[in-house]
């Protein structure tokens, strides 16, 4: 398929995002790994509109593909850490990929989406342990490490993550 072909019909699906996220909820429902299967599929489309200006705003529903996908990561990873977090906020970002606030919130870039599972549970990790904490000292590191022991090449990963994120995530529209 010609990639003025997709482009174009990339244009005209878009609109129809949410109906079409149910539609493939519905089609795979009885896979176990349905909700990755629609997200991975719904992902793809979506890192395809990077030259369509006039795409509608589809960003409301990366807001809502990026809780779906990484609060449970954070109460997974809090749970098998033992450390406890108050809530999780996901927001749109250039510049950070998470932080942590003195009250414990955990904060996510919803960029995170387009990194691997490996690469955001050890940035779901490195915010958590900044709970107990709230610096990156050689105690930080060496609690990070406990529970991740790959981070460094992780970390490395995700310095490099931005250009994974497609443009018009931060294109105005
Ligand atoms: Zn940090």
């Amino acid at each position: 398929m010609s990639e003025v072909i997709e482009q174009r019909f990339t244009s005209l699906v878009q609109p129809h995002f949410a109906a079409l996220y149910r539609a493939a909820m519905r089609l795979t429902r009885r896979r176990p790994d349905a909700e990755d299967l629609v997200q991975e599929l719904c992902l793809r489309a979506c890192s395809r509109l990077d030259d369509l200006a006039a795409a509608t705003n589809p960003r409301a529903w990366l807001m809502r593909a990026a809780r779906a996908r990484l609060a449970p990561r954070v109460a997974a990873l809090s749970k098998a850490t033992g450390i406890p977090y108050s809530r999780v906020s996901i927001r749109r970002q250039r510049s950070r990929w998470g932080s942590c606030s003195v009250r414990g919130t955990i904060s996510l870039n919803t960029c995170l989406l387009f990194q691997r599972p490996e690469v955001v549970d050890y940035l779901v990790v490195h915010e958590l342990t900044h709970v107990r904490h709230m610096n990156h000292s050689a105690r930080f590191w060496q609690a990070v490490e406990r529970h991740c022991p790959g981070w460094r090449a992780l970390d490395r990963e995700l310095l490099d993550g931005w250009r994974h994120v497609p443009r018009w995530i931060f294109t105005d529209s």
